[in-house]
């Protein structure tokens, strides 16, 4: 086998200790990962908006607990690149967390449109005015503290206390449980494998830096210990990888075989009159709630209900189908417009197209691109935002 291939994770590493998960051998291991991987991201570490550099940590600046938990929230759904610029317009706009806990619901919503997991924008709300309420616009600095905040699950305590506070926490997300797997070569499938990799990435954490520790750790597993192709010639920890070393760095994690996600099926209406959209408010809980939406009929697993659309205003023409992928299950929506010449006596905010595809969320974007006959150019977007899983 060639030195490339050994590198490039499809070969056998170089000597490690094939031991790391026996005690004996951990903690001397754990504390070389450590400094591997710390002296990598102060070399490597991804220029990103809500971050302080090492270099400038360093140098005493203190990360802000607001824009640490705010791209916290925004990055569990989705990517760094997708959530920069919301994180940029929600800090220019709300630029502390007295300021966002005043912001009204439908205008938080609104600028929340496109980030997906709705229940997330509702959350971030009554987070920031617990905040303000409970410690008077500073954000606590434990773990604990944080973790009884509304909204903040495990997951965003553990990562705010870290890097805004340096708490030495364990701060797992599928980055860190697929670089911990691959480290340790752990074989249960995951979900079962959950717990011990939590275990393992426990070990592995030290009183040094520990905001930087999880923060390297999440620069590894998006940048170099990828899902599908780890660049093991690039990682700072080759030399302590069972994966790397038995060759099958990809084939880590092992998972347990995913069910199919189920398929629910409705109707959704676009009303057009006078050259504006008329939007309805969905309820505030549930799928996407508190969000602009169109008018649609129940989602369900089996047929659409018709009679949602006869007693629904207009003559209506069909324009298509469109597919959403959400979280939990995938949608087919028959699309419907109706052209009118009075405004019906709905609850309705009539809105001009390029405004309603500014607050509408993407599976409603998509309806209405469907329903217009094509993407509004003119405003600017890209339309709807294909097929990305979005959630509830
Ligand atoms: S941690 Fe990931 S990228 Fe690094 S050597 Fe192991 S499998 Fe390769």
């Amino acid at each position: 086998m060639s030195a490339a291939s050994a590198r490039d994770g499809s070969g056998r590493g170089r000597g490690i200790s094939r031991s790391i998960e026996s005690p004996a051998a951990r903690a001397p291991q754990a504390s070389a990962v450590r400094a591997a991987l710390l002296d990598w991201y102060d070399r490597e570490a991804r220029d990103l908006p809500w971050r302080v550099s090492p270099l400038a940590r360093r140098q005493g600046v203190q990360p802000d607990p607001y824009a640490v938990w705010l791209s916290e929230v925004m990055l569990q759904q989705t990517t760094t690149v997708h959530a920069a610029p919301y994180f940029r317009t929600f800090m220019a706009r709300w630029p502390t967390v007295s300021a966002l806990a005043a912001a009204a619901d439908g205008e938080l919503m609104a600028a929340w449109a496109g980030l997906g997991y709705y229940a997330r924008a509702r959350n971030l709300l009554a987070c920031a005015r617990a905040v303000v309420e409970r410690h008077g616009g500073v954000f606590p600095g434990t773990e604990a503290q944080l973790l009884a905040l509304p909204g903040v699950g495990p997951y965003t305590a553990a990562a705010v206390a870290a890097i805004a506070f340096d708490e030495a926490t364990n701060v797992v997300d599928g980055n860190v449980e697929r670089v911990v797997s691959r480290l340790f070569a752990v074989q249960t499938p995951l979900p079962a494998a959950k717990p011990r990799l939590r275990a393992l990435a426990a070990d592995l954490i030290g009183d040094e830096r520990p905001g930087d520790w999880a923060q390297a750790l999440m620069d590894l597993g998006a940048g170099v210990c990828t899902p599908r192709s780890p660049q093991c010639g690039r990682c700072p920890l080759d030399f302590a990888c069972l994966a790397f070393e038995a060759g099958r760095a990809a084939a880590f994690p092992f998972r347990a075989p995913k069910s199919a996600r189920p398929l629910r099926r409705g109707l959704v209406l676009t009303l057009v009159s006078s050259g504006e959209v008329g939007l309805v408010r969905r309820p505030p809980r549930g799928l996407l709630g508190g969000m602009m939406g169109l008018p649609t009929s129940p989602w369900s697993a089996g047929d659409p209900d018709l009679a949602w659309l006869d007693a629904s205003p207009g003559a209506k023409r069909p324009c298509g189908l469109i597919r959403h992928v959400f979280t939990h299950f995938e949608l087919e929506l028959r699309v419907f417009r109706a052209d009118l010449d009075a405004r019906p006596a709905i609850d309705a905010q009539w809105t001009p197209r390029h405004e309603a595809q500014k607050i509408l969320p993407s599976v409603f974007r998509k309806a209405l691109d469907a329903a217009m006959g094509g993407p509004d150019l003119s405003s600017g977007g890209a339309g709807a935002s294909g097929n990305r899983s979005e959630g509830l």
